[in-house]
C-alpha cells in the first residue's frame, strides 16, 4: 500500500534493553497504532562480536511485556544476500571503492588531524584508483566529493530543517567486505527494502543521518521522514546512565513496576497529551499521541514520578491480581495469608518488591533490644506492660479487633502512657519504628504468632 505507515525500532543485541531504547519503540508503536500503520522489529546484529542472543532474547521479552507487540520481524544476520547485492551493486557503479590503509595507518591520520586541529575526516586515495586492484580485501568506502559545496537537507519533524555540510563526512566506510555490511549501509537498505514512511529514534543518531542520506542518493532510493526524538536525561540533566540508577527494562521488571505504569510513564518522556493528563491507558495514549508535538528538549527522568504513577496502577489492580503479582514478590504461595497483607500493603508500595518492608509478616523480626524501650521508661516497666498484653491477648486472641482495642486502651490509661503499651508492641510484632497499627498486624498474624512474638520481646527486654 502505497501511503501507508510503516515504522521500526531497531535494537542492537549488544546489552540489555535499554529504557531509552524502550521509550523509542514505545513512540513508534503509539505511532503506527495511531495511523492503522506497521510496527516492525529489526534486530540489528551485523557486529557479530558485540552481538549477543541472549541480549537478543531479553529485548523481545522486554519489548513483549512491555505491551508492544510487532507486526513483522527481522534480523540483519539473516539478510547477508540483501547487502551484498547493493554493495555489489555500488563497487561495480564506483560509488564506492575498496581501501587499503591498514588500522594504524589511519589511526596516525586521525590523530595528526586532531593536532593540526583540521577536518576528522578520512579523505581516501584509493578512491580514484582501479578498483580492479589487489585482492580486494580492503574495507568498503562510499566515495564522497571533498571539495562538494553543497549541503546535505532534510526536515526533521521534532527539530525542523537540519543540515551538514558534505565535504566534512569524509569517504565513510560502508562495509568491511561485501559479505559484512556496516551500520549505516544495512540501515539504509533495510528501511528501503522494508518501505520504511518514517524513521523515529534518538536524537544520538542525527551525525548518521547525512551519510545515510547520501547512501540513499548513491542507491536511488527515497528518503524517509526523520523524526529524532530528544534524549532521556537523568535529574541533573546528563545523558541518563548507570550513574542515575537503573537503565535497562528488565532492572524496572524486577522491581516490581508495572508494565502499563511503565508505558504510561515512557509515554510522557517526550511528549504532553493536549489535556495534560497524567494517567493514560493505552488505548488513550494511543489516541493522544501526535509526533508534531514532541518535545525538542531532552526529557527527564524522575523516578518519583514512575513511583507514583505505579502507585497509581498498582491501586487500581483488582484484589485477586495483587495478590497474585505480591505472592510473586513475597516469594509465598500462602495466598490467604497475602490476602490479609494485601489492604495495607496496597496503601502503602509503590513498586511489587517494596512489599519487602513487611517482611515481618514472613519471619520473625531480628531487632535490636534498645528499639523496645519507651522514651524513659526503664527496661522493667516495658517488660511489665508487655507481661499484660501479653494477658489480653491470651483473654481475647487477636480476631476482634474493637475488644483488643479496648483493653489496651484501658492497659493505657491504667499506666498513664499509651505509648508504654503500643510501642512495644508494635517493636515486637514489626521490629520497626513505622509500621501499620500493631492490632492491624496482630489480626493479621494471628493469636499465636503474636504471643510468641510478644514473648520474645518480654524475654528480650531485660536479657
Ligand atoms: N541499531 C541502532 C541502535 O541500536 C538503531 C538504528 C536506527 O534506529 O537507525 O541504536
Amino acid at each position: 500500500m502505497a501511503d501507508e505507515i510503516r515504522v521500526r525500532i531497531a535494537p542492537s543485541p549488544t546489552g540489555f534493553l535499554h529504557i531509552g531504547t524502550a521509550r523509542t519503540a514505545l513512540f513508534n508503536w503509539l505511532f503506527a497504532r495511531h495511523n492503522s500503520g506497521k510496527f516492525i522489529l529489526r534486530i540489528e546484529d551485523t557486529d557479530l562480536e558485540r552481538s549477543e542472543k541472549r541480549f537478543e532474547d531479553d529485548i523481545l521479552n522486554g519489548l513483549k511485556w512491555l505491551g508492544l507487540e510487532w507486526d513483522e520481524f527481522y534480523k540483519q544476520s539473516d539478510r547477508i544476500p540483501i547487502y551484498s547485492k547493493y554493495i555489489q551493486k555500488l563497487l561495480e557503479q564506483g560509488k564506492a571503492f575498496h581501501c587499503y590503509h591498514t588500522e594504524e595507518e589511519l589511526e596516525k591520520e586521525g590523530r595528526e588531524q586532531l593536532a593540526k586541529k583540521g577536518l576528522q575526516r578520512h579523505v581516501c586515495e584509493y578512491k580514484n584508483k582501479d578498483s580492479s586492484a589487489p585482492a580486494h580485501q580492503g574495507i568498503i568506502r562510499l566515495a564522497v566529493d571533498e571539495n562538494s559545496k553543497r549541503k546535505i537537507k532534510f526536515n526533521d519533524t521534532v527539530r525542523g530543517d537540519i543540515e551538514f555540510e558534505e565535504k566534512l563526512l569524509g569517504d565513510f566506510s560502508i562495509a568491511k567486505d561485501v559479505e559484512t555490511p556496516l551500520y549505516n549501509l544495512a540501515v539504509v537498505v533495510d528501511d528501503y527494502e522494508m518501505d520504511i514512511s518514517h524513521v523515529i529514534r534518538g536524537e544520538d543518531h542525527i551525525a548518521n543521518t547525512p551519510k545515510q542520506i547520501l547512501l540513499m542518493e548513491a542507491l536511488g532510493f527515497e528518503m524517509p521522514q526523520f523524526v529524532h526524538l530528544p534524549l532521556i536525561l537523568g535529574e541533573d540533566r546528563s545523558k541518563l546512565s548507570k550513574r542515575h540508577g537503573a537503565t535497562s527494562m528488565i532492572e524496572y521488571r524486577k522491581l516490581g513496576y508495572l508494565p502499563e505504569a511503565l508505558m504510561n510513564f515512557l509515554g510522557l518522556l517526550g511528549f504532553t497529551p493536549p489535556d495534560g493528563k497524567e494517567i493514560l491507558s493505552a488505548s488513550e495514549l494511543i489516541e493522544a499521541f501526535d509526533l508534531v508535538k514532541v518535545h525538542k528538549s531532552g526529557a527527564i527522568f524522575d523516578i518519583k514520578k514512575l513511583d507514583w504513577v505505579n502507585g497509581e496502577y498498582i491501586k487500581k489492580l483488582s484484589e485477586a491480581e495483587l495478590v497474585d503479582k505480591l505472592s510473586e514478590f513475597a516469594n509465598s504461595d500462602n495466598k490467604d495469608y497475602i490476602f490479609k497483607i494485601m489492604p495495607l500493603a496496597r496503601e502503602r508500595i509503590k513498586k511489587l518488591s517494596d512489599i519487602s518492608e513487611f517482611s515481618y509478616f514472613f519471619q520473625n523480626p531480628d531487632y535490636d533490644k534498645e528499639l523496645l524501650r519507651w522514651k524513659s521508661r526503664s527496661d522493667e516497666e516495658v517488660k511489665k506492660s508487655l507481661e499484660e498484653v501479653e494477658k489480653i491477648i491470651e483473654k481475647l486472641g487477636t480476631d476482634e479487633q474493637g475488644k483488643l482495642r479496648n483493653e489496651l486502651d484501658e492497659l493505657g490509661k491504667k499506666l498513664e502512657d499509651r505509648g508504654l503499651v503500643y510501642w512495644p508492641l508494635r517493636v515486637a510484632l514489626s521490629g520497626q519504628k513505622a509500621s501499620p497499627d500493631p492490632v492491624d498486624m496482630a489480626e493479621i498474624l494471628g493469636k499465636e504468632k503474636t504471643l510468641e512474638r510478644v514473648r520474645v520481646a518480654k524475654e528480650l527486654v531485660l536479657a
